[in-house]
């Protein structure tokens, strides 16, 4: 049997910072990876993802390029040679994160990890492992809905799979997924239907951001279908969905399920320990991320909460630092973490939004700030998407509860209001701040 300081269960974000960190404190360390190294965010997420949003954003450009006075027209563009690009440029990333555990010294095993106890783990061949702390950090996975047909719709994890672009998309659901892969499928030319199971999509984002996302998708000519909820799709002349009410949506070469994500939890061997899981198979931990077994601690997607990349890192290093680092009390506050949907224009969005303030706090305590305007590029354009930004403060010293921002530029932008924002800053302090001119960010310097 082999004996470590730290076992680490999956080879993604969260799990390879603890590892990392881990070493750098001389804790002796293993990964189990059962898949490729870098998980969801390097292989079929954040970063594929943001390699057909660039292209995307490129579609755009030259769509509007003819405003500025170029002669260019997008003729055709080469699917299959941008997902080679993509894919080489993935193998290169997951391959470096191999070396860099061989360069520091850190156990890989190839191999599903098992609990076999709560400080033993087994590999695929029933080796034992054992662990003085184990991380369990094995991410999630995308849900299909349990409907007759679900199986002919592909998921974000078949998206990165697709050799061609399918003229006719039915997307389904209304989070980031939905948002990010109908704006990429639509600039680079299919024609996409986005079905949504409420009036709105981002219903969890301020409402702001939901309403000027939905104008923006209608106004690049994406149908979206209201109070949708699927009940079945089959295969006739294209897939057809059909929803619960009984509408039924012919031609589509391609279906899509982006209705959320559920937890690698179900292959561990959880009954073997007392770790606990919630209704929904995540993993339960406090704020130290400590699971309901002493020693085992769980990060990132595995914990249902704010399924970022940078969140599973963040709480991998800081839970390291506590356990190895000598340092008692550091854990991750989940408050004020700032995220991008990248959709087309972006949303950047940090902090509460106006109807959750006005819930936390009391009502007449809340301040909104608006602000809706064509941002100076779309000038000579004949598209005048608008940028939306909303500031929300709380209390008679305004403090900044809230920043979003729908519009170009947004995914830069909203890092540096994310840190003002942590630090306590006030209204008062945002004007203060002299503006950047001639930008879409001045504008939240500006608001009155
Ligand atoms: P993962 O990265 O999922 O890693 C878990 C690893 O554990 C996997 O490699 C898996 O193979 C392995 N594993 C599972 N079970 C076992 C087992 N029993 N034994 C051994 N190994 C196991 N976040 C952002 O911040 N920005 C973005 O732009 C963004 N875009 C995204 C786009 C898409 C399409 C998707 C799906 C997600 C996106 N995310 C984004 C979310 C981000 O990818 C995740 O939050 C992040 O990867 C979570 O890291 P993790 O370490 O918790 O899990
Ligand atoms: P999300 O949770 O963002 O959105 C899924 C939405 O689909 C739900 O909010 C729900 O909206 C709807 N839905 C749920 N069940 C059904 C159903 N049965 N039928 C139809 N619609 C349904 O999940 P995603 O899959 O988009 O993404 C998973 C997570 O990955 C995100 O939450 C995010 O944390 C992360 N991610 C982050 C990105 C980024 O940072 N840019 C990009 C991509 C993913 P409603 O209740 O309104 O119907």
């Amino acid at each position: 049997m082999k004996t470590y300081d730290l076992i680490v269960l999956g080879g993604g974000s969260g799990g390879l910072a603890a590892a990392q960190r881990a070493k750098e404190y001389g804790a002796r360390t293993v990964v189990f990876e059962q898949g490729a190294l870098g998980g969801t965010c390097v292989n079929v997420g954040c970063v594929p993802k943001k390699v057909m949003w660039n292209a995307a954003q490129i579609a755009h450009a030259v769509e509007d390029a003819a405003h500025y006075g170029f002669h260019v027209t997008a003729q055709t563009h080469d699917w299959l040679a941008l997902k080679r690009g993509r894919d080489a440029y993935v193998n290169r990333l997951s391959e470096m994160y191999q070396s860099n555990l061989e360069n520091k010294y850190i156990d890989l095993v190839r191999s599903p990890a098992r609990f076999h106890s709560k400080n033993e783990i087994f590999d695929a061949q029933g080796n034992t492992y054992r662990g003085a702390h184990i991380v369990i950090a094995t991410g999630g996975y995308p849900r299909i809905p349990d409907i007759p047909g679900a199986s002919y719709g592909i998921t974000s994890d078949g998206f990165f799979d697709l050799e061609e672009l399918p003229p006719r998309v039915a997307i389904v659901g209304s989070g980031y997924i939905a948002m990010e892969l109908a704006g990429v499928f639509k600039a680079l030319g299919s024609e996409v239907s986005l079905f949504m199971r409420f009036d709105r999509m981002l219903r969890s984002f301020d409402e702001m951001i939901s309403e000027r996302v939905m104008a923006d998708m209608q106004e690049q000519g994406i149908k979206l279908v209201t109070e949708a909820t699927p009940g079945a799709v089959e295969a006739g002349n294209g897939l057809i969905l059909s929803t619960r009410d009984g509408r039924h949506f012919k031609g589509f070469q391609c279906v899509l399920w982006a209705i959320g994500r559920a937890p690698n939890t179900g292959n561990l061997g959880l009954d073997s320990t007392e770790i606990e899981l919630d209704d929904r198979g995540y993993v339960l931990v406090d704020k130290y991320q400590n699971t309901s077994a002493d020693g085992v601690y769980a990060i990132g997607d595995v914990t249902g909460v704010a399924a970022l990349t940078p969140v599973a890192i963040a709480a991998g290093r800081r839970l390291v630092d506590r356990v190895f680092g000598g340092q008692a009390d550091r854990h991750l506050s989940y408050e004020n973490i700032a995220s991008v949907i990248f959709s087309h224009p972006p949303v950047g969005t940090v902090g509460l939004s106006e109807k959750k303030a006005r819930e936390y706090y009391k009502n007449s305590l809340v301040r909104a700030y608006k602000s809706e305007f064509v941002p100076m590029y779309h000038a000579l354009t004949i598209d005048k998407p608008l940028n939306a930004m909303k500031l929300v403060t709380v209390g008679e010293e305004e403090r900044v509860v809230g920043c979003h921002v729908v519009g170009a530029g947004a995914d830069e932008m909203i890092q540096g209001f994310a840190v003002a924002i942590s630090m306590g800053a006030r209204k008062c302090d945002f004007d203060d701040t002299v503006a950047v001119h001639p930008t879409g960010s001045e504008e939240l310097v500006l608001m009155r």
